[in-house]
């Protein structure tokens, strides 16, 4: 699962299955991808990807816009 971080806090999509688990902030809406080898990415829905982020990176630190 994703750690809140920078304000936002990421719940699960339930509606997805497969490899890749969904998750958006439940404040902003931002959305985000947990892939299979650790990494995340983060879009939204009219921009896609924002930006993909190492699962050992600290997310506070990523580049990953805070939560408004
Ligand atoms: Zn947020």
């Amino acid at each position: 699962m994703i750690p809140d971080f920078k304000g936002h806090h990421f719940v699960k999509d339930s509606k997805l299955g497969g490899p890749i688990l969904g998750h958006h902030c439940d404040q902003c809406g931002l959305k985000a991808s947990l892939r299979p080898d650790g990494w995340m990415d983060f879009h939204r829905e009219d921009k896609g990807i924002l930006v993909a982020v190492s699962g050992e990176t600290m997310l506070a630190d990523s580049p990953v816009p805070s939560c408004k």
